[in-house]
């Protein structure tokens, strides 16, 4: 595996089907599963590690975000990519850009409503990254659904020559989404963190059951995360998988999106739920084993 900190290398270095794989590091199962259905799909995996500045607000945790070059490394070229694409700030941004990218409606509500000036900072970032690598396919998580509705349209809107692929979501052996953010949670916090992931499982048994109610599927998830006094529920709202936007009923695919806060630590999660041969088939994602990676030595 090459690390490379120039588009000009990364370029250089593609042949054939280009997968890209777009991180901000700290990497864990969920980023690795993306990896891998670029190495069975693409004859050269591209990976960029950049904890991009320009989507954290002020108060965020742009400085304590969680970094570790060394170990990232080891993932990515044990998971078989091929480039390890790590710019500075300065090879990624020479002057503060007067171009950014804004992608209206799909941002509109959620975390576009509670995190200003965040989407912008991931469409600037992901177009960049697009323009630079020039992949063929490009690969994100559905545990970001919004992200991703954001992403397919831009690369739409754009005309960007890349396939966007979403991958399921990977989850700990108790149900919690795999996020670099876990590490920060203390022991209660991630025991009533839990009650984010058994709502949505509790919620995707109602769907298979039949319920068709955004309200009702809304309020299974929100009453398991408001039983936990360790943890504030912001939001739970079914979506539209392609627009974001809320749906008072089950008629199209769709995402069940939850965020809530334990102490200072924000956690999303949610479930896809899509039409298959005519029935509402609820996708909670895959789960590990044993414990993430996020607490191992490498
Ligand atoms: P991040 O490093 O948090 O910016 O995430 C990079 C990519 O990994 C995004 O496409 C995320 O949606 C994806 N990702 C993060 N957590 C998970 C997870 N638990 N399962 C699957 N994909 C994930």
């Amino acid at each position: 595996m090459r690390t490379v900190a120039t588009f000009a290398e990364v370029r250089a270095l593609g042949s054939g089907i280009v997968g890209f794989v777009p991180t901000m590091g700290y990497l864990h199962e969920g980023h690795l599963s993306l990896v891998a259905a670029a190495r069975r799909e693409c004859d050269t995996v591209t990976v960029s590690l950049f904890v991009n500045p320009l989507q954290f607000g002020p108060g965020e945790d742009l400085d304590s975000y969680p970094r570790d070059f060394g170990r990232d490394r080891l993932l990515v070229e044990r998971a078989g990519a091929d480039v390890l694409f790590a710019p500075s700030v300065e090879e990624m941004y020479p002057s503060a850009p007067l171009t950014t990218v804004t992608v209206a409606g799909v941002t509109a509500g959620m975390e576009g409503a509670r995190r200003p000036g965040h989407f912008d900072g991931v469409a600037t970032v992901v177009a960049k990254l697009f323009a630079g690598i020039e992949p063929d396919r490009s690969y994100f998580g559905r545990k970001d659904a919004q992200q991703l509705a954001m992403v397919r349209r831009m690369a739409a809107d754009l005309s960007f020559p890349t396939r966007i692929v979403g991958e399921p979501i990977v989850r700990e052996p108790d149900g919690l989404s795999l996020s670099s953010r876990n590490i920060y949670l203390d022991d209660a916090q991630r025991t009533a963190a839990r009650s984010i992931s058994r709502g949505l499982f509790a919620a995707a048994e109602a769907v298979t059951a039949g319920e068709r109610s955004g309200r009702e599927l809304e309020r299974i998830v929100a009453s398991s995360v408001r039983a936990e006094p360790g943890i504030e529920l912001d939001y739970a709202v079914l979506a539209d998988r392609d627009t974001a936007e809320p749906l008072g009923c089950l008629d199209r695919p769709a995402f069940l999106a939850v965020a809530a806060a334990a102490g200072a630590t924000r956690l999303l999660d949610n479930v896809h739920i899509d039409r298959i041969e005519g029935e509402w088939v609820p996708d909670v994602g895959v789960r590990l084993d044993t414990r993430s990676i996020l607490y191992k030595e490498t």
